[in-house]
This record gives C-alpha cells, structure tokens and sequence, in this order.
C-alpha cells in the first residue's frame, strides 16, 4: 500500500483556520478582516520555511471562496467543506484558486500571463486568487507588472503572497498588502502536535523523544512533521513495538543520549577532569561525532544559562520538565559569568574541532579545560576584589601569581575586557618613578615606540629627582621630542614635570652606556689569557661576542 502513503505533513494538513496551530494572532486579524468586510487585494504571509504559510494561503482560499460564506456580509470565519467551491480546492482541481511557484516562474511573462487571465470572472468560487509562493523571487520587472495590477485591481481578484525572505519585496508591493508574519511554531506546542499526531498514527511519543524532534525542527512544523515521519518510520523495525523511544530519535538525529549529555556536563561543572574523560571518550567510543557532540553540550549549556538567568525560561517549552529540573540541580552553584565564560570557550573549541587533525583530541581537551575554569573564583568577584584593593590604595599587583587554573582560563577564553590595560599601567605608576632608568622603563609599557626610542638613543641625562630632570639632548634630536615627553609624563603621573635643557653632554644616552659597557666587557674579555692563547693555537682566528 506504498503508493498510497501520505507524508505526515500532507496527511494532516489543516484546512480550517482554527487548526491552524501557533498562528493565533493571524487568525484573529483574519477573523476579524473578514468580519467586518476589510478584506484587501492582496495578503502577504511571511514567516520561515515549514512554518504554514502555503496552508495557511489554501485556507484562505477556501474561506474566501466557500459558497456559503458571503464575504459581502461579513457573514463567516471557515469554510464549509462540502460546497462545490469547497470541494474543488480540497481535490486540487479549483478553477479560480491558481498556485504559482515564483521560484520556477520569475520573469515578465510569466506575470503578464496572471494579469492575462485575472480579467475573467470567477467560475466557481466568488473570487479569483493567485497564491504565488517564494514570490520574493519575482524579477525586477516581473514585480512592476504586478504592481500595475495591485494598484488597480478588479474586484473579484485577491492576491495572496508567501515569502521567506521579506526584505527581497519592494516596498511599492509591500505597501499594498495586508501583512502576516506567522511565527516560528513554540517548542511546546510542536511537542504537543507531534504526541498528537503520532497518536492518531497508533505510536506513543516518548517525551524526551518530541522535546528532541521539536528541538530539531526549530519552530518549523513541516520539519517537525518531516521527522516524526523517520521516527515512526524507524520505530516500526522494533519488533512491531508501537512507541517512539527517545533513543531512536537521538540516534535518528546524531544525538548524544540527553541523560549521559547532562551526566558528561556534570562532571564537567564540578571539575572532574578524570570522570570528564571518561565520559567523553565512551560517548566519541559509541560512534558520537566530536563536533556535533560539542554542539549539543553548547546547546545544553546555552539552555542551562537561560534557566539561570530568565526565570520565564523555567517555564518555557524548548526543555523537557526533567531537563529544567536536572538543569537547575547543576546550574546551582555556579555564576553566570563562569557558564558564559564555558560558553564563549566552547564556541572557540567549536573551531578548534573543526580544523584539528584528531577532533576528539581538540574536544577532550576542551572539556577538560573546562573544568579548571569552574574552580575559579567568579569573574565579578575577581573584578570586585581587584576594585577593593585599588580603592584602599594596596599595592597594585596582586599578592599570587594568576594560578594555573586562571592561565588556562585566559588562553581559553577572551575575557572582557573590564579593566583596560592601558588604564592598568597609569595607575600602576602613581607613584613618580625613582630614577631615569625606571623612568624609561615605565615609558616602555605606554604604545609609544617614537618616544621610547629617543629616550634610549638621544637623552643623556645629567641630573634626575622625581617629578625634574636636567637632559642634554643629541643635536639631531626631533623638535617634537621634549613637548611629547612633558604631555605623556604629565598623562602619566598626573602632575607637571620640570625638565632643563643642559648645553654639555654627560654620561651619554642609555643605550650610549649600554654599548659603553659592551666595549668594555668585549675588551676585557679580548686581553683574557685563556682567550689569547687561544688565539695563539688558532692563528688567524677572529673572536665574537655575543651579547
Ligand atoms: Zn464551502
């Protein structure tokens, strides 16, 4: 009886505006429109792919249209289902309801051909209406034909369009239509649908098993519907078993199994590396794949983070109850900014999956990095605490080394960046430097290389105290020079500096000195014994020193 099998999505189409699932809004404005005779020319369905919107116009058209419906009066809201205008449409073979794919019929001609036939009346409904889907499509030109039309349509003609993309339709169209936007399908509502509809195929729905397929089908029904197709599908091989277990549906999708996904998350937020290992390398042992593994603990832990954070979330349909329950169990001890720093440093892995040679190598490692980071102080702790410190003015570096833990945190993952680093070097350096040397030396961490440079080659400093210097400056020294050093130690320390000028050079520029102590140190070592009876046994030989 093969040929006479009905995919799901067609078998249980609606055909009534009240069964319509998900879509109330629309319904009501329809209703309404309709009732008080504000019916435009032409209606707009937008929404996502599987989401109704081809239904949703077939039982427009049928509304319209039935025979014992009277739009005139306002007098309906369904169709009858037994006229002959009814009846028709039902069969496909309605006269005056014409469906055009834009997406295989795009140019002028097409349109001049709907224009065309648009000028003769109606033969069995009231009206003449033109579903043209994915009407996005539509030439340039294709779309001023049309727009003629609109502009002036006949009365017994009614245009309904769908469309995925609705940023593609020129306003001038846009304008001209009544507008819906059908919703992606809530997750809450799919898994009730779906238990509905495998009910009336004679399965029981696991519900674990709808709340993955929902998931799955991200608010499109087709989807939906498309899926629990496979799943019955794969759940009649069971020994004529008539339930759908979550199990073939993990393994129908790729799946990790839910409960060992939580488990393997468990270990890994109370930072059992040994534990997180194991987990993992039996679930990759099992056949799952690292990437999409890694998907579904990103998964997990976005919902985790949204239980966490929107309360409403609690009661939201995209997680089972038992997931929300676990979910919370887990989510309890930890901070938001730890599972947002999990989070962002998962997403990375994601990548570092993607392009290791070993992808189960990249995502064990990941997850094992993961478990330093919950052993972490929180982020806004750290933040406080280092904020206290500065307020009581505590020295500025912290009294331990960032831990191992915390390395591993950075490397994983960017953390915001709350205190600027350049912010970090000024107040760092409140207190005025020592000495000319330490002076340079805090200069070397601000970004400017220029000044930096000549404060090594060209200044010779000749006498220094905190907060006044005395330079003698080399004659090819830039005019710039001394106007930037007063600005940027100004900046620096918050005060302004004296600095004289001296006409007599003295002990030379640091890097002067520096190579002073070079020439020196190479000629010491040059009048070295050892090293000239060196020379001595290799005659010609030329010494080097590194530096
Ligand atoms: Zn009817």
């Amino acid at each position: 009886m093969i040929s006479g099998y009905r995919v799901l999505a067609r078998k249980y189409r609606p055909t009534a505006l009240g069964d319509l699932v998900g879509q109330d809004l629309l319904v009501q404005t329809l209703a309404q429109a309709i009732h008080h005779n504000r019916l435009p020319h032409a209606f707009l369905l937008h929404g996502i792919r599987g989401v109704g919107k081809t239904t949703t116009a077939r039982i427009m058209a049928r509304v319209l249209n039935c025979l014992n419906n009277n739009t005139e009066t306002g007098k309906l809201i369904d169709a009858c289902g037994h006229c002959a205008s009814c009846k028709s449409l039902a069969d496909d073979r309605h006269l005056d309801v014409i469906e055009i794919d834009a997406a295989s019929r795009t140019g002028v001609d097409d349109v001049r051909e709907i224009i065309d036939s648009s000028r003769y009346k109606a033969v069995t409904g009231h009206y003449k209406i033109f579903i043209i889907d994915e009407v996005h499509m539509l030439s340039k030109s294709a779309f001023n034909a049309l727009l003629k039309t609109l502009e002036e349509p006949p009365p017994h003609v009614k245009f309904i369009f769908a469309t995925t993309e609705i940023r593609k339709i020129p306003d001038t169209i846009l304008s001209r239509c009544m507008r819906f936007d059908l919703k992606r399908i809530e997750p809450k509502l799919l898994v009730d649908y779906l238990k509905k509809i495998a009910g009336l195929e004679g399965f029981v729905l696991e519900e674990e098993a709808a709340f993955s397929l929902a998931r799955a089908a991200d608010g499109s029904m087709r989807d939906g519907l498309s899926l629990l197709d496979q799943a019955i599908a794969l759940s009649f091989t069971d020994n004529g078993s008539d339930s759908i277990s979550a199990q073939t549906v993990y393994s129908m999708l790729g799946l990790a199994n839910r409960q060992r996904l939580f488990t393997l998350l468990k270990v890994v937020l109370e930072g059992q590396t040994d534990l997180t290992l194991q987990h993992t390398r039996e679930l990759l042992h099992e056949g799952a794949d690292a990437q999409l593994l890694l998907q579904d603990i990103l998964d997990v832990l976005y919902g985790l983070i949204c239980l966490k954070t929107v309360p409403q979330f609690q009661q939201d349909g995209f997680w089972s109850q038992a997931d929300r329950d676990a979910g919370l169990q887990l989510t309890n001890p930890l901070a938001v900014s730890t599972l947002l720093s999990m989070w962002q440093a998962l997403l990375n892995a994601l990548q570092e999956v993607k392009v290791a040679p070993v992808p189960s190598q990249a995502l064990e490692l990941a997850l094992l990095r993961m478990c330093y980071l919950v052993d972490l102080p929180p982020l806004e702790n750290l933040i406080q605490s280092f904020k206290g410190a500065r307020s009581k003015d505590v020295p500025s570096a912290p009294s331990q080394p960032p831990s191992q833990a915390l390395q591993h945190l950075m490397a994983a993952a960017p953390v915001p960046p709350v205190v600027q680093p350049e912010a970090q070097v000024n107040k760092s350096i409140v207190d005025l430097p020592a000495s000319f040397t330490d002076l340079v030396e805090c200069i070397s961490k601000l970004r400017e290389p220029m000044l930096y440079s000549q404060l090594l080659q060209d200044a010779d400093c000749i006498s220094y105290q905190p907060g006044e210097m005395t330079l003698y400056l080399k004659p090819h020294t830039a005019a710039s020079f001394l106007p930037t050093l007063k600005q940027v130690l100004q900046n620096l320390t918050h005060q302004s500096w004296l600095i004289h000028l001296a006409d007599q050079a003295g002990k030379g520029s640091l890097q002067d000195q520096k190579q002073d102590l070079l020439n020196k140190t190479q000629e010491q070592a040059l009048n070295h014994p050892t090293l000239q009876a060196i020379q001595q046994a290799f005659p010609g030989s030329t010494v080097q020193i590194i530096n």
